[in-house]
């Protein structure tokens, strides 16, 4: 084990974008310690991957461990009414924008566990079950207070902090950086489920988000008979029924034939879990000797699966500003800055489609895209996980966004009901 003094970076959180800074920075030779206030495996949400997640796998080296693990692979995602009268498939290996065709569904306590893991095989030390407390960032270093499995509390100091801690929020809430995004106040309903009637043959794998009026499902199937079901509403909606989580949900799948139907012989695995105002964005993602990564630099709305590739590809760009900074002696770099910039565009352009979809006439647009111009192919390169967009997505995307403004007054797509 390092001396205390001599560990170069804290990570707060050995979730996917602790691990991955960790990797990165042990990679590079840092000396990196990963607190995490949990004993993996854990249970966490976030279960549908991206396509261009391969890239950042490749990238820190680990997809031989996750091609080894065997996890449902995903050629596409369907997007379904919730009456049943619509239906659309984006076939991952079609878009000729796209350049990686595939993605995997992950049980997040088996995912987590082997990026940590991996994390430590590159170097990093990680202590689990050391929760921080408390963190002081001064001119020269940074010093971090933690409690250890039994209840001890202990001190380390370092060069540099990463905040990785997740929705915890942890070094933004404490200076009220949050920023929540106006009128998007979600609560998530979710839970694991045996016997769930899925897509089967070369649509086997597929997530289904099912639009519902005001709220949506998600199906992920996550092995042959386990499927992660969720369900994702206004908060405000929710508190005014006064019903309970289990009530909500089950209603919700009785009035909704498009899940009802999948749904016959369902049988719960656990039980149901809560997730509620988790969509904003922080005021700035750096300060000198910190870098916030992942979720815990922002997070929007689960419905296009991005959180996991942009806590990833954010954690990678964060690492190696973090390492520059060291290499050059100093607190702040351009890195930090271009990482907080690039982080802040990525998020943009998920919040343009994730605003979007909850409005009456993108989804019917959405639902019923039009193939000319290949405008269809620009959205499917977003939805794959591509966030360095060239100029031929880039005028697609605003032609498509452009259609779906006016289709409010001028029927571009036909109006069909919504729900
Ligand atoms: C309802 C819902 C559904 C979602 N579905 C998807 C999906 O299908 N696909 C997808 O890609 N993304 C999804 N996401 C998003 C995804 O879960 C996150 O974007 C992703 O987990 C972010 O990774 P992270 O490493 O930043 O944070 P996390 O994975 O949350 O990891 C943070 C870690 O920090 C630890 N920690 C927190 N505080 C402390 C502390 N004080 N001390 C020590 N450790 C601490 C936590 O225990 C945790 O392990 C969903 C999110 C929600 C809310």
């Amino acid at each position: 084990m390092s001396p205390k003094s001599e560990i170069e970076i804290v990570i707060i959180g050995g979730g996917p974008a602790g691990s991955t800074a960790a990797t990165i920075l042990a990679q590079a030779g840092r000396r990196v310690l990963v607190l995490e206030k949990e004993k993996f495996p854990r249970f966490h949400v976030g279960e549908s991957l991206l396509p261009y997640n391969r890239r950042i796998f490749d990238g820190i080296g680990v997809w031989p461990k996750l091609e080894a693990a065997g996890f449902m692979k995903k050629r596409g995602a369907q997007f379904l009414m919730g009456n049943g009268s619509v239906a659309l498939r984006l076939n991952f290996s079609k878009g000729s924008f796209n350049k990686y065709h595939e993605a995997i569904q992950v049980e997040r306590s088996k995912f987590d566990e082997i990026l940590l893991n991996h994390a430590r095989e590159a170097g990093a030390e990680v202590r689990e079950e050391a929760l921080v407390l408390g963190c002081q960032v001064h001119a020269e270093d940074v010093t971090v207070r933690y409690r250890e499995a039994g209840g001890g509390e202990r001190e380390v100091r370092s060069k540099f902090l990463v905040d990785a801690s997740g929705l915890a929020n942890f070094t933004a809430n404490r200076k009220a950086l949050r920023e929540d995004y106006p009128g998007h106040r979600k609560i998530a309903i979710f839970g694991h489920f045996a016997q769930v009637d899925m897509p089967q043959g070369d649509e086997k794998g597929d997530i289904l988000v099912v639009r519902r009026e005001n709220s949506w499902f998600w199906l992920i199937p996550l092995e042959d008979n386990k499927t992660s079901v969720g369900l994702v509403m206004d908060c405000a909606e929710f508190q005014k029924s006064g019903r309970d989580i289990s009530a909500t949900f089950h209603e919700a799948v009785r009035d909704t034939p498009a899940v009802r139907d999948r749904f016959a012989h369902a049988k719960a695995l656990d039980v149901l879990h809560v997730a509620r105002d988790f969509s904003y964005r922080n005021r700035s993602f750096v300060e000198p000797r910190l870098v916030r990564v992942g979720d815990a630099s922002g997070f929007i709305d689960p419905v296009f699966s991005s959180g996991v590739m942009l806590a990833m590809a954010g954690a990678c760009q964060g690492a190696l500003a973090v390492d520059e900074a060291l290499s050059q002696g100093k607190g702040m770099s351009d890195g930090m800055r271009a990482y907080e910039k690039t982080n802040r565009k990525s998020l943009d352009l998920y919040w343009e489609f994730i605003e979007s979809f909850y409005t009456r006439s993108f989804t019917q647009l959405f639902f019923q895209p039009t193939h000319r111009l290949r405008l269809v192919c620009a959205i499917s390169s977003v939805l794959v996980g591509s966030t360095e967009l060239s100029f031929a997505i880039r005028w697609r995307l605003r032609v498509f966004f452009l259609l779906a403004r006016l289709n409010r007054w001028v029927p571009i797509a036909q109006r069909i009901p919504v729900g």
